[in-house]
């Protein structure tokens, strides 16, 4: 390997490069075949308020390899992206995504929750978003206003007005919006207050080190003043300990999602770890 050759050792050719281009190339081909053969699963993980009490979840998706086991988004969704798989791919987790929210619907226990799905820039884009997500919407007979999607900042970067624009459609809808990986973007401010949010979530970046790092609790706290001054409701993401949770309650962030309440799992084991949660 060529680490262990030692650092002066500069290959023009990078076997490591190659195989990394390779398995892309392999990855993507197999995706196709994996939306056909329906090898992703929703896995949903908690966002709790204080209290302990289950307000919502955040859906993630996986993808059931039959060769290299469970492969997470990290590895995948960068290349749906690049290839347009997202659009179909993301139409799949919407549509299960919708399934699950009219699931919950028909039991008094579950009825009040609110699903949040991640809809990436592209996927967002595409012409049919709007149309074919309410359709998703009638067909599943989910609410809309228990639906939230997660954006991120990106989206704005290529035509913010037409991001605007059906944003607020889809708000007349009940459509909720949460801004995902807050702080970490390059939107300005002035995009902030014209973009019709809900909610923003602190980036976990900022949570890790909350507890050690100075800079990184000063930020967490002007996010969630900011939220506060926008009239938007705030949540964190990462939290991994009561200390990290109770810090942010303390700066007025009371919403938290992490694997201190539970892994992202199958719905029935989320709700599972949520009741059996020693409530904050
Ligand atoms: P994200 O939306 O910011 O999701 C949060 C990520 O943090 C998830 O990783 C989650 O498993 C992980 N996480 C949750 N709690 C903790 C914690 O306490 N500590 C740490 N260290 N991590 C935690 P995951 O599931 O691997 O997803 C990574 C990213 O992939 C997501 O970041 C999102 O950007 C993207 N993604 C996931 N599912 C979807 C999807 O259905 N559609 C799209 N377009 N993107 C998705
Ligand atoms: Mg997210
Ligand atoms: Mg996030
Ligand atoms: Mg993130």
């Amino acid at each position: 390997e060529a680490k262990a050759q030692g650092r002066n050792t500069l290959r023009f050719f990078d076997p490591r490069i190659q195989q990394a281009v390779a398995e892309r190339t392999a990855l993507e081909a197999d995706m196709r075949r994996a939306l056909v053969q329906q090898q992703f699963i929703l896995h949903y993980q908690a966002q709790v308020e204080a209290g302990g009490r289950l307000v919502g979840a955040e859906a993630l998706v996986r993808w059931e390899h039959p060769d290299r086991g469970r492969v997470y988004p990290n590895d995948f969704i960068g290349i749906a992206e690049a290839t347009g798989l997202i659009v179909p791919l993301g139409a799949w987790i919407l549509h299960t995504a919708c399934m699950q929210l009219a699931a919950w619907a028909k039991n008094a226990e579950t009825a009040h929750l609110i699903l949040a799905v991640n809809v990436s820039a592209r996927q967002f884009r595409h012409v049919h978003f709007v149309a074919e997500l309410l359709e998703v919407l009638r067909e599943t007979g989910a609410d809309p206003a228990r639906l939230k999607l997660e954006l991120t900042e990106s989206l704005l970067l290529d035509d913010a007005e037409a991001a605007i624009a059906r944003m607020i459609e889809l708000r007349t809808h009940g459509v909720r919006f949460s801004l995902d990986d807050f702080g970490t973007g390059y939107s300005s401010l002035s995009y902030l207050k014209r973009l019709p949010l809900d909610q923003l979530k602190i980036d976990q970046s900022f949570v890790r080190d909350l507890i050690t790092n100075a800079n990184d609790a000063a930020i967490a706290r002007t996010i969630v003043a900011l939220a506060h001054s926008l009239d938007l409701a705030v949540i964190a993401e990462g939290v991994e300990t009561e200390e990290q949770r109770a810090l942010l309650e303390r700066f007025g962030c009371c919403l938290w999602q992490g694997f201190l309440f539970g892994q992202p799992a199958p719905a029935d084991q989320m709700l599972q770890q949520i009741s059996t949660l020693v409530a904050p």
